[in-house]
């Protein structure tokens, strides 16, 4: 897959996100021009299974969302332990932030076209984190050792920063996004159900779809960018899917870095990775049938919240909590799986 790296503020479209944090919004109070017709995508949806909160009831995995994929591509135990068990995460400071910052832009769609600026998309900031602490009590666990506010200070400070750097990359006043913060859901052929949540769907008035992911970290080096473009894809499957109609582009704004990265993706890209959700998702039906779920230790374990259970680190897995059956395909592979 080729990606370039160009100016964001593209005429024609909106887009969407893909974080946690992201709820279903109400519809935009304010009624803004409109050069972009309505779309028509919008779709059931489902939540995907959250991986973090307290104790919950294990249940065999029934859909797949480009997280919950890369975790398992990442390392299938990691799956086991987000999707199965369902065991609980602490909240992350940068995960936090990217849930601030996607709320901030989401909303900033609300104001007339031409009250979209940097001083009040900064001027939201202290409402949606209030928002989100009444959402989700457990991400003031972040501050709880940081009694002046210090840290808390230097942290809104960063979300100003990666907000105020959307402004270079893209043009809201010229943006009237036909989606925001989109829950989608479709099912394969071969009965495989996908959803996620796409941040941003802007639709041209000659009726081509754009979908829009934004980021709060870096962009990631060329031989790191497949991960990202698998979610992109992955979610023009759905839209293909859905709509019968391929995405015209997908568009990657990093705020971390400033840049935008864009895909014009092909049917035959789309059928690609079709092919490949379906060998994960018999990967992971095999392993919930069978309880084995291998742990794959790279240098992102150093990130994972579940190293006591984890094997590799000398910790022992919760007893697992489904039936488990021999296996009776005989190939019981989970030999890595790459996006691609
Ligand atoms: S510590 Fe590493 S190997 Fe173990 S479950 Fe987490 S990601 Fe997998």
């Amino acid at each position: 897959m080729d990606s370039s790296i160009e100016d964001g503020g593209a005429p024609g479209g909106g887009a969407e996100q893909t974080d946690p944090a992201k709820a279903p919004r109400p519809a935009p109070t304010t009624a803004a021009p409109a050069p972009v017709p309505s779309p028509s995508i919008r779709s059931t949806v489902a939540g995907d299974v959250p991986a973090s909160g307290g104790e919950r009831a294990a249940v065999a995995p029934s859909s797949l969302s480009p997280s919950r994929a890369g975790d398992f591509m990442q390392c299938p135990l990691l799956y086991r332990f987000r999707v199965i068990d369902r065991l609980p995460e602490k909240p992350s400071a940068a995960a936090t932030r990217g849930t601030l910052v996607h709320a901030v832009l989401e909303r900033m769609f609300d104001a007339p076209a031409a009250e979209r600026t940097a001083p009040r998309a900064k001027a939201l900031i202290p409402g949606q984190w209030d928002r989100l602490r009444e959402s989700r009590p457990e991400v003031t666990e972040l501050f709880a050792d940081d009694p002046e506010g210090e840290r808390l200070a230097g942290w809104l400070q960063e979300a100003e920063r990666l907000v105020e750097r959307w402004f270079t990359l893209e043009d809201p006043t010229r943006l009237e996004p036909a989606e925001r913060e989109l829950f989608v859901e479709a099912e394969l052929e071969s009965g495989l159900r996908l959803r996620g949540i796409i941040d941003r769907v802007d639709v041209a008035p000659t009726g081509e779809v754009r979908i829009v992911d934004y980021k709060t970290g870096k962009a990631p080096r060329p031989e790191y960018a497949e991960g990202a473009l698998f979610q992109m894809t992955f979610y023009a499957l759905v839209v293909w899917r859905l709509k019968g109609v391929v995405p015209r582009r997908l568009q990657l704004v990093y705020l971390g870095s400033g840049d935008v990265v864009t895909y014009d993706p092909v049917v035959a890209d789309l059928e690609r990775v079709e092919r490949k959700l379906r060998a994960l998702w018999e990967a992971i039906e095999r392993a919930t049938r069978t309880g084995e779920w291998r742990p794959r230790p790279t240098k992102l374990c150093s990130w994972c919240d579940h190293q006591a259970h984890c094997p590799e680190f000398g910790g022992t897995p919760p007893p697992y909590p489904l039936p488990v059956r021999a296996d009776e395909s005989g190939s019981g592979s989970q030999g890595r799986m790459g996006p691609d």
